[in-house]
């Protein structure tokens, strides 16, 4: 078998072509932001999925802008400040992120939650198939959204978004909605995909690493890889971005991806988005910060 040593492409239902794995800047710091994407671009990534409120979209289109080729950027509408969640702030937020990044177009534009308490999520959507008509947006999707929100948006609009971003890794499969997502042509993104590190002392990954002379990180990427999702791991470490796109010159067997998959475990990390108390949190958090 010969292997393919850059991420494949893969289509959207729009058509579009996305890089299947890209890099994740969440919890990067503004400081570290262009120094850890550029180092990303070296080791061959061609794909950023930022967000407005990791706060990094301005350095993150400063080094897309510094490079000669295109790179494939994602960015997402959330607001938890105000009860305004809906269309008009969906097109105020994403004005501020198009000039944040300073590029021609942005690829794929997603509603980062969908905030149920305000239940502007279905608002929101129609602002996002406005915007997708402008030549500024190539693709629209959602994130976090359950097999709920998805049929209700769906519903109101006969819009299938491109994407649904959702938190998996080993430990937290997401069989169900993946199943969902297949059967209305969605692609599964995968935040989180190493489980924020939680999930690499895993013996039976360990084992698998072994044996491929790889990494248990590498090992649960490939996994992603392999099962058809998207997905983008975050580092600073250069050694560690590195590590990560190495992943194209190996394959897991069928046996190995039964293992890993008897892996579940349930163990979600970030907020359940059916009960969603995200906002009041991080509003806490602001608030305890400014004091
Ligand atoms: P992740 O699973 O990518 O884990 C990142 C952590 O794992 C890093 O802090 C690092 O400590 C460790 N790590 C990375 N590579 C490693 C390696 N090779 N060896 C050992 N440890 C390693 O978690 P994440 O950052 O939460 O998720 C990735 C991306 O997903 C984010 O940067 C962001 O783009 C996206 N995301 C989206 C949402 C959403 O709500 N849509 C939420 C969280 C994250």
């Amino acid at each position: 078998m010969t292997f393919n040593k850059r991420t494949p492409l893969v289509k959207l239902n729009d058509g579009y072509l996305i890089p299947q794995l890209g890099f994740g800047v969440y919890q990067i710091d503004k400081k570290d932001t262009v120094k850890a994407v550029e180092k990303a671009f070296d080791c061959g990534y061609k794909h950023i999925d930022t967000a407005k409120s990791y706060g990094n979209e301005k350095e993150v289109g400063d080094a897309i802008r510094a490079q000669k080729g295109h790179i494939y950027v994602t960015t997402k509408y959330f607001n938890p400040d105000t009860k305004e969640h809906g269309y008009e702030d969906a097109l105020a937020h994403f004005e501020q992120s198009y000039r944040a990044l300073g590029l021609k177009h942005i690829d794929l534009y997603l509603i980062h939650w969908p905030i149920v308490k305000n239940d502007g999520y279905a608002a929101a959507w129609k602002a996002l198939i406005e915007l997708q008509k402008s030549d500024r947006v190539k693709s629209i999707g959602v994130s976090n959204f359950t097999q709920e929100h998805i049929s209700r948006i769906i519903e109101e609009t006969s819009v299938v978004p491109a994407v649904n971003q959702i938190e998996m890794h080993p430990y937290f499969q997401q069989e169900e909605l993946r199943a969902f997502h297949k059967k209305h042509d969605i692609l599964t993104e995968a935040w989180s995909p190493l489980g924020r590190g939680k999930v690499l002392d895993d013996k039976v990954l360990n084992d698998i690493a072994k044996d491929h002379h790889k990494t248990a990180a590498q090992i649960v990427l490939r996994w992603h890889m392999q099962l058809g999702v998207i997905t983008f791991p975050k580092s600073t470490t250069p050694e560690r971005i590195e590590e990560n796109y190495a992943i194209f010159d190996f394959e897991l067997s069928k046996d190995e991806m039964a293992a890993i998959k008897a892996l579940e475990k349930g163990e979600r990390n970030g907020p359940d988005p059916a009960v969603y108390t995200f906002p009041e949190d991080l509003l806490r958090k602001r608030a305890a910060s400014k004091k």
